[in-house]
């Protein structure tokens, strides 16, 4: 949470940088201002303010899109004061809302004989939600329905998820069961189950692109080894599929990868439009299988917008522009730019992952197959962890962001470096970034090599005295 200054740290000045040529008064930091100031000086408070911050090209953190065309940034414009839950106001809105839903229901496969239905949602960590929560929900009402208790749902996914689902947990008071990892494999396989999933197991979540190393659950496995639950004790425990980072990169880049609604269980699905839907941030899109897969008591139908508006969200009003941006993007691409795009990110990403292993320094712990991201150790197990890290602040002196981590567990013990490939990420920014790892890792062998001559002198002049 963001802390309220007390009163005294008020009135701590706000610093201008070029905006000070027309300021003639002093503008609180922490409290709103008692008088304000011309649009064009606010404008550039603000600009220059944003100058601390990192460049989004150079950023390898993040799946975000940093990048749209000038037509998608003109409609972004156009679009921000018009309310996406005012359906009655804005009913073309509302039917375009509808078509991306549509759009991305068809490339998940939906059988001819389902009825899918969704919603876009803020991001992915509130799809996720409104997944798990209707499958809580449905859990509960089978149960009851037949006279057992409902006091203790869980829900099982493995160690390798984003954060997001051991917050539904907390939030929504669900029992987690997590998966641990193996210390040399870091996605989750149906072998791992047994003793996670029970009667009260309300659904179990499978990755496509983990956060840790991009690689996938094998969804397939545990949708056979919940099959043969279901026939042999008459337990139906749904899969929910986290398609946060791949959902747009499978369908385009290995569409014969079954994960989706091609498999029986897996009733609803997870996708971050503002990731490899190439939308800004905030978009995130929740699929259902079939419309009785969602609940109808959880979809509220609003009336005091006018007409009566079927509404499944945590959150209320927002703009509408990311889900016309969304559509844009659908109807300027097409699935074939689409496709386009994905290859030449996946190519990019292998390139990258070549011009580092040529370095001789790094392990590579997935093959940037199903998501393009390239995430390394280091091949010497005898150095210290530490190096990761260091070369992660190292990089950051040349403008890269790029995290450094441990693996969860049971992989705790593995630490990597990773970065994630964007459509911005052109060859030369490759072999321009692996140069300056390279100076990097020279550096940091010069620096180490310094600091042990520095302390072996000082012994040496210890001895002496
Ligand atoms: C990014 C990500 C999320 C969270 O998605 P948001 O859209 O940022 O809320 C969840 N799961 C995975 C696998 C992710 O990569």
């Amino acid at each position: 949470m963001k802390q309220v200054k007390h009163l005294e740290e008020h009135n701590t000045p706000l610093n201008f940088t070029y905006a000070d040529r027309h300021m003639d008064q002093t503008v609180s930091k922490y409290a709103i201002p008692e008088e304000g100031m011309d649009a064009r000086v606010a404008y550039q408070v603000v600009k220059d303010e944003l100058n601390l911050d990192g460049n989004p090209a150079l950023n390898l953190a993040s799946f975000v899109t940093t990048w749209m065309e000038p037509e998608a940034d003109q409609l972004l414009k156009e679009t921000a004061n018009k309310n996406l839950v005012d359906q009655d106001e804005y009913p073309q809105t509302e039917e375009i809302h509808q078509r991306v839903v549509s759009m991305m229901g068809r490339m998940l496969n939906a059988p001819k004989d389902c009825d899918p239905v969704g919603t876009c949602t803020v991001g992915s960590s509130e799809a996720i939600m409104l997944g798990l929560l209707a499958h809580k929900w449905s859990w509960k009402k089978r149960r009851s329905d037949a006279g057992l208790p409902t006091t203790n749902p869980n829900v099982v996914f493995s160690a390798d998820v984003h954060t997001c689902w051991e917050k539904f947990a907390r939030y929504f008071d669900v029992e987690m069961r997590v998966v641990p990892l193996k210390s040399d494999q870091f996605y989750m396989t149906a072998d791992q189950l047994d003793g996670f999933v029970d009667e009260n197991t309300c659904a179990v979540g499978c990755v496509i692109g983990t956060t840790f190393t991009g690689q996938l659950d094998d969804v397939r496995s545990v949708n056979d080894y919940l099959l043969k639950l279901k026939a042999e004790k008459g337990w139906d425990i749904p899969i929910h599929c986290d398609g946060a980072s791949g959902g747009f990169v499978a369908p385009f880049v290995y569409p014969e990868v079954e994960w989706d609604f091609r498999l029986e269980q897996v009733k609803s699905v997870n996708i971050s439009n503002h990731k490899f839907g190439l939308v800004y941030p905030g978009i995130g899109t929740v699929v259902f299988r079939d419309r009785s897969d969602l609940p109808e008591e959880l979809v509220f139908n609003i009336t005091y917008l006018g007409g009566s508006m079927p509404n499944y969200s945590l959150n209320f009003s927002r703009a509408s522009s990311m889900v016309l941006l969304q559509y844009y993007n659908f109807l300027r691409l097409g699935q074939d730019g689409y496709r386009r795009i994905m290859k030449n990110i996946m190519d990019n990403a292998q390139y990258l992952e070549a011009q580092l292993l040529e370095l001789d320094v790094f392990e590579l712990l997935n093959e940037s197959k199903y998501l393009p991201t390239v995430t390394v150790r280091l091949k010497d197990r005898s150095m210290p962890n530490k190096v990761i890290y260091m070369l992660s602040d190292l990089l950051r002196q040349y403008g890269w962001i790029v995290p450094a981590y441990a693996l969860p567990p049971n992989a705790e013990e593995v630490h990597v470096l990773r970065m994630v490939v964007k459509e911005n990420f052109s060859r030369d920014m490759a072999e321009k970034f692996a140069e300056d790892m390279k100076l990097c890792i020279a550096k940091l062998k010069q620096d180490v090599t310094d600091f042990e001559m520095l302390s072996e002198a000082s012994r040496n002049k210890g001895r002496i005295c």
